[in-house]
């Protein structure tokens, strides 16, 4: 049987550098329960995409660790790592190939079906339609033929269908174009069900979809509560 993770990710007192003569996260604990969507916001530097990159291996602790249901990442193996934890980055990279090979990305194996569901259940069914082939239309290397928030839904529809316990997502800090900012809203909110996510957010209409929003300076966590009272 196919080992299905829970989602809990723990930082036990992580210590962290990209060189040995600068700290960026000194000492950093953090309990995320399974299922918890949390906004982590914070000024340039502070630390955020580092954290990100902690839990999906770019990186690992100099010192301490960080677990994936009490399970220190560095030894888990890293076909299960890869299909337990999945970031979206700001940049919501396409591969050249067809709309349908860039959501499959998410799984290999998935049939037309599954890919076309993806991409509704994250509303980007109806541009990929519009487009000069459907889902066969090939996008180059920098998605020219589509646009930023278009590839960013198609970058949600392959995330939803790699179905991951952890999703981890770099906000797009720019404003987007065509799909809508509510659009994005409402992939969202599909995209976060039933998983836990760490949203490094930069739109406040995504920090009160949170359950809890982190605010981090200088390496470390200096408010920690739900949207509704901070
Ligand atoms: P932003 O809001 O601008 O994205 P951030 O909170 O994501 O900021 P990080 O990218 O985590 O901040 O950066 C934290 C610190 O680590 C910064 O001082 C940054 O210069 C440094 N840093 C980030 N990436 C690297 C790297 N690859 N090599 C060396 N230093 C880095
Ligand atoms: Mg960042």
């Amino acid at each position: 049987d196919l080992w299905e993770a829970k989602g809990h990710i723990r930082f036990d007192d992580v210590l962290f550098g990209y060189s040995a003569d600068r700290v960026i996260l000194p000492h950093f604990s953090l309990d995320i329960p399974a299922g918890q969507t949390i906004a982590l916001v914070g000024t340039t530097g502070a630390g955020k995409s580092t954290l990100a990159k902690l839990v999906s291996r770019f990186y690992d602790p100099t010192r301490g660790a960080v677990t994936l249901d009490g399970v220190d990442l560095r030894s888990m193996h890293p076909k299960d790592l890869r299909r337990a934890i999945v970031m979206v980055t700001q940049e919501a990279y396409l591969f050249s190939g067809t709309v349908a090979d860039n959501i499959a990305l998410g799984k290999p194996d998935a049939t037309m079906d599954e890919i076309k569901a993806a991409a509704r259940a994250v509303g980007a069914d109806a541009f990929i339609q519009a487009l000069p082939d459907g889902y066969a239309t090939d996008v180059n290397k920098r998605g020219g033929r589509v646009s930023a928030g278009q590839r960013q839904l198609i970058s949600f529809a392959r995330a939803f269908l790699a179905d991951p316990a952890v999703l981890i997502l770099d906000e797009a800090t720019a404003s987007l174009d065509i799909p809508s900012e509510r659009q994005i809203q409402d992939a969202l909110q599909t995209l976060l069900a039933d998983r836990t996510a760490i949203i490094i957010a930069h739109r406040l209409s995504t920090v009160a979809i949170a359950d809890r929003v982190l605010v981090m300076e200088h390496g470390e966590i200096i408010e920690d509560d739900t949207p509704e009272e901070l």
